[in-house]
C-alpha cells in the first residue's frame, strides 16, 4: 500500500448521477430530468440577481443575516434557528456529520432521495432501509427499523423519486415513535407544490421538538436550481453544531439576493404551483389511459411523476425511445427502479410531447 488511501466507506460510496441535460448526438433536447421549474425563475429574483452579478470582489455575508431573515419572516420562524447551505444538499450533509459516524444507523425509505445514502457513507454510518408501500412511505416499516444504533431519520415529503405525500397524522405519529435521540430529517424540497392546507405539520415540529429538522430549498418552485441555495430549521443546539462544521461561506452575495427576492415573488409561486397541479393532473390522466399497456402512475404530490412501466414496454425500452425523441427523463435502476421512469411536469408544450411520444412508443 504504497499510495495514500481513501477510507474504505468512501471508496463504497456510488458516485450521485445527475439528470442527463444532453442527447447522444448533442441535439437539442426537452429536460425532464431534474424536477426544475419549467416557467423558469421569477423576474423579481432575476433584477436582484442581475443587481448584484458584479458584487464578486467581496465574500458574502457569511451568516447569511438578511437571507435567514427573510426566510424567518416568510414562515414565522426565528432567524437564529436557521441554517442555510449550498442547496439543501449541503444541509443534508452537515445532519449526518453532525449526528452519525462509525457504527452509527441512518434510515432511509426503499426509494428514498440519493444523496441520503451518500451522506450516511460519507460518514462512515450504516444505511438501514426501511420497505416502502406500494412506493410510498411507510411509517410501521421505518419505526420497525429503529434500533439502539439509529441517529438520523431521512424521509422526503414529498418524496423523490415516487412523488408520494404523507399526510401531517402519519407524520406526527412517526416522530412520537421515535425515541428522543433519533433526529427526524423531514426533507420539504418540494413543499411549495402542496396546497397550504395539505401542510405536513414539519416546520410546527421542528418549531417546538428537539429532534427534527425540516430542510427546503430554492432549487425547485423558486427557479434557482443553478445558486445552489437551501436552508434548514431546528432547534438552538441542532443548528449550532451545524454551524461548527458548515463551509464558512456557502452561498453567493447574488444568489443570497435573489433567494430574498424569490420568498416575495407571491404571484410567481402560486402560477407555478397552478401549473403544475394542472399539468400533472392532465399527463397523470394521460398516462392511466395507457394503463393495458402496462402503464401505472404512482400518485404524485410533486412536480414530476413516477411512471412504472410493468408490460410488455419495458422502462429502459421507453428511455431509449424517448430519448431519441429529444426527451431526457429519468431512469433509475441504480436505486431499484428498473421499472419505471420519472418525468418532470414541463411546460404545455412539453407535457403534451412527451405524452404523445410515449403514446407513440407504447404503440410499438
Ligand atoms: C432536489 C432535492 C433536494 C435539493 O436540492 P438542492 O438543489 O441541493 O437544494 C433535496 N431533497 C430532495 C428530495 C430533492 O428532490
Amino acid at each position: 500500500m504504497n499510495a495514500p488511501q481513501p477510507k474504505p466507506w468512501i471508496m463504497a460510496i456510488a458516485p450521485y448521477v445527475p439528470g442527463r441535460s444532453t442527447s447522444e448526438g448533442g441535439a437539442p433536447v426537452i429536460k425532464l430530468s431534474s424536477n426544475e421549474n419549467p416557467l423558469g425563475t421569477s423576474p423579481q429574483a432575476v433584477d436582484a440577481f442581475a443587481k448584484h452579478s458584479a458584487d464578486l470582489a467581496r465574500y458574502p455575508d457569511a451568516g447569511a443575516a438578511l437571507l435567514r431573515e427573510a426566510i424567518a419572516a416568510h414562515h414565522d420562524l426565528d432567524p437564529a434557528r436557521v441554517i442555510y447551505g449550498t442547496g439543501s444538499d449541503e444541509v443534508l450533509h452537515l445532519i449526518a456529520g453532525a449526528y452519525a459516524g462509525p457504527g452509527d444507523e441512518i434510515i432511509q425509505v426503499r426509494y428514498g432521495f440519493a444523496v441520503y445514502e451518500i451522506a450516511t457513507r460519507r460518514v462512515g454510518a450504516t444505511l438501514v432501509i426501511a420497505d416502502d408501500r406500494d412506493y410510498a412511505t411507510d411509517v410501521d416499516a421505518i419505526l420497525a427499523a429503529v434500533t439502539e444504533r439509529t441517529r438520523v431519520v431521512f424521509v422526503a415529503n414529498p418524496n423523490n423519486p415516487t412523488g408520494t405525500f404523507t399526510r401531517k397524522e402519519e407524520i406526527a405519529r412517526l416522530h412520537a415513535g421515535l425515541p428522543a435521540h433519533v433526529m427526524l430529517v423531514l426533507d420539504q424540497a418540494y413543499a411549495e407544490y402542496l396546497a397550504p392546507e395539505d401542510d405536513d405539520g414539519g416546520l410546527d415540529l421542528a418549531r417546538t421538538a428537539p429532534n427534527v429538522i425540516v430542510t427546503r430549498t430554492f432549487s425547485k418552485i423558486h427557479g434557482l436550481a443553478a445558486e445552489r441555495i437551501g436552508w434548514g430549521y431546528g432547534s438552538e443546539d441542532a443548528i449550532s453544531a451545524m454551524h461548527r462544521i458548515r463551509a464558512p461561506f456557502c452561498c453567493t452575495t447574488a444568489g443570497q439576493e435573489a433567494a430574498i427576492a424569490a420568498l416575495g415573488a407571491a404571484d410567481f409561486i402560486a402560477a407555478s404551483r397552478e401549473h403544475n397541479r394542472k399539468w400533472r393532473a392532465w399527463f397523470g390522466a394521460e398516462m392511466g389511459k395507457l394503463g393495458n399497456a402496462g402503464l401505472r402512475v404512482v400518485p404524485s404530490e410533486a412536480n414530476f411523476l413516477l411512471v412504472l412501466f410493468e408490460g410488455a414496454v419495458t422502462a429502459e425500452t421507453a428511455y431509449k425511445a424517448l430519448l431519441s425523441r429529444g426527451y431526457i427523463v429519468r431512469w433509475l435502476p441504480g436505486q431499484g427502479l428498473a421499472n419505471g421512469l420519472r418525468m418532470t411536469i414541463g411546460t404545455e408544450a412539453e407535457t403534451r410531447g412527451l405524452a404523445e411520444a410515449l403514446r407513440e412508443i407504447v404503440a410499438g
